[in-house]
C-alpha cells in the first residue's frame, strides 16, 4: 500500500518575481497575463492554467507549479508572503512506508475517511468513532481535509508508526497557505500547523490493562506537539510540548475535526475480540435466553449482520436503569410533574416508565457492538452505552465513557465509539439486568 517514503530535507527560498493583485478576479487574471512580465515561462503557465480553471487562485496556481517543476520530489510549500514562500523538498527514505489519511478519494490517499451524518440516537452496528450526536446530522460542508494527515512507519522493528499533520496531494505537495499558521523552528527549519488541525491524544497508561485517557494535543506538519489552540482553527499556535512525541501507541485517538480515528497495535488488538468470537458471546447471551419480565417472550440478540431494522425478538431498555425488557408499546410519560425516583421528568418527552422499578428515561433497542477493534477486551456484552444502547464488555464502556472526543472547535464530550452518539447519564453506561427464563 505504501508507495512513497520521505526523508532527508532540502529547504529552498523562493521569491516570487511578480507583484500581484490580493484577490485576483477572472479580468484581473487575463490581463495580468496579457501584459509582459520578466519571467516568461511563469506567464505561459498562467495561462495554461486560465484554460483549465479560471476559478483557480493566482496564488495556488503558482505554488503548485513551483513545487511540480520537480515531480519526482514531495515538497511541503510555506507561503509567507505574496511575494515569499518557502519550498521543503524532501527526498526518498528507504527505512520508512508513508500512509496517507483524508476525505479526498485520489489513490495517494491510503484511508478514505468521510463525515459521518449526524448520529444523535442513531442506531445499528456501527463502524469507527464518528463525529458525535446533536450536530444537526448535515455533511455538506464537510470539516475533514481532503488530505488531513499522514502517517510513517518504521519497516524494521520495532515498527514505530509517527503521525504528522497534512497530507501530499496528487502534485506530491503539501501547500500551506497565506492564512494557515506558520513559523520558522529554532533549528532554521519551517515549520506550520493545518487549517482545522490534526489532534492526538496518547492514552495515559496501558490502553488496555489501565484505559485512562491523555490529553488532547496538535501535531504540526512536522510532527511536533502543541498545547491546543485557543479554537480549532485560531491563528495562534499553542505551546510547544517538548517532551511529549508524535509517536503512536496502543489506543492513541486522532482527530480530525470531523472524525475521531483510533490506533491500535497489534498487542493491543490481540485483546480484543474477532468477528467469530463476538459472535460466539452473541449466541451465549442468546442461549441464556434472557426473558421480557412483562411479557415473558424470550429476546434475542439480532445476527452482527444485521444493523438498522430492529428485529422482533430484540431486546429493549431503560437506560436509566438498565432494566432489559422486550418492546412494548406502552409506559409513555405524559405531562406528568417531578416523578419517582427517576426525578423531574420534562413533559411530553416520549420517555418511559420502567415497570420493574418505575425509573423514566430512554426506552431503546439493544445492540451489539461488532466492531471489535473498538473493544478494550473480550469479556462478555454485559453493558450498554447509554443512550444508543450498544452493548460491549464492561471494561469498554468504562474505558470510553472517560475519554473526551473533540467536537465543533471547542468542545469535547463523551461518546459511544460504535456510532458516535453522545454518552448521557452519570456514567454514560449501565450495567444490563436481564432476567432469565421462569423455571
Ligand atoms: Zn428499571
Ligand atoms: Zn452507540
Amino acid at each position: 500500500m505504501a508507495r512513497w517514503s520521505t526523508g532527508t530535507r532540502v529547504v529552498e527560498e523562493v521569491a516570487w518575481p511578480f507583484t500581484r493583485d490580493p484577490k485576483p478576479t477572472a479580468s484581473s487574471l487575463t490581463s495580468s497575463t496579457t501584459s509582459p512580465h520578466r519571467w516568461c515561462r511563469s506567464v505561459r503557465l498562467w495561462r495554461t492554467d486560465l484554460q483549465l480553471s479560471l476559478s483557480c487562485d493566482l496564488e495556488d496556481v503558482f505554488c503548485r507549479w513551483q513545487a511540480l517543476s520537480n515531480k519526482s520530489q514531495h515538497s511541503i510549500s510555506y507561503t509567507l508572503s505574496r511575494s515569499h514562500s518557502v519550498i521543503v523538498e524532501y527526498t526518498h527514505d528507504t527505512n520508512t512506508d508513508m500512509f496517507q489519511i483524508g476525505r479526498s478519494t485520489e489513490s495517494m490517499i491510503d484511508f478514505v475517511v468521510t463525515d459521518t451524518v449526524g448520529s444523535g440516537g442513531s442506531q445499528g452496528g456501527g463502524g469507527g468513532a464518528g463525529e458525535g450526536g446533536g450536530g444537526g446530522g448535515q455533511s455538506a460542508q464537510s470539516t475533514i481535509s481532503r488530505y488531513a494527515c499522514r502517517i510513517m512507519c518504521e519497516r524494521s522493528a520495532p515498527y514505530t508508526a509517527r503521525i504528522y499533520a497534512a497530507g501530499f496531494d496528487s502534485s506530491k505537495n503539501i501547500f500551506l497557505g497565506e492564512r494557515a499558521a506558520k513559523w520558522r523552528t529554532s533549528d532554521g527549519l519551517m515549520d506550520g500547523l493545518t487549517t482545522n488541525g490534526v489532534l492526538v491524544m496518547h492514552p495515559a497508561g496501558e490502553f488496555v490493562s489501565e484505559p485512562a485517557p491523555g490529553v488532547w494535543r496538535e501535531i504540526s506538519v512536522c510532527g511536533n506537539v502543541f498545547a491546543l489552540r485557543e479554537t480549532r482553527s485560531a491563528q495562534q499556535r499553542g505551546k510547544l510540548v517538548e517532551n511529549e512525541s508524535n509517536t503512536l501507541q496502543d489506543g492513541s485517538l486522532i482527530d480530525l475535526c470531523g472524525a475521531t480515528l483510533l490506533w491500535r497495535t497489534p498487542a493491543g488488538l490481540r485483546h480484543t475480540p474477532t468477528l467469530k468470537q463476538l459472535e460466539s458471546l452473541r449466541q451465549e447471551l442468546n442461549a441464556a435466553r434472557p426473558q421480557c419480565p412483562v411479557g415473558f417472550n424470550t429476546l434475542a440478540f439480532p445476527s452482527l449482520a444485521q444493523r438498522e431494522i430492529v428485529d422482533k425478538k430484540q431486546p429493549w431498555v431503560y437506560v436509566n436503569c438498565g432494566h432489559v425488557h422486550g418492546y412494548h408499546n406502552w409506559g409513555y410519560r405524559k405531562d406528568k410533574g417531578p416523578a419517582g425516583p427517576g426525578g423531574t421528568v420534562p413533559a411530553n418527552t416520549g420517555e418511559r416508565e420502567c415497570p420493574m422499578c418505575r425509573r423514566v428515561g430512554p426506552y431503546v433497542p439493544l445492540w451489539l457492538g461488532c466492531e471489535g477493534g473498538l473493544y478494550l477486551d473480550a469479556g462478555p456484552p454485559t453493558h450498554a452505552f447509554c443512550p444508543c444502547g450498544h452493548v460491549c464488555s464492561e471494561k469498554t464502556v468504562a474505558g470510553w465513557s472517560q475519554i473526551p472526543l473533540p467536537h465543533g472547535t471547542h468542545a469535547f464530550h463523551a461518546a459511544c465509539p460504535f456510532c458516535g452518539t453522545w454518552l448521557t447519564g452519570e456514567q454514560g453506561h449501565i450495567k444490563l439486568i436481564f432476567q432469565g427464563p421462569v423455571d
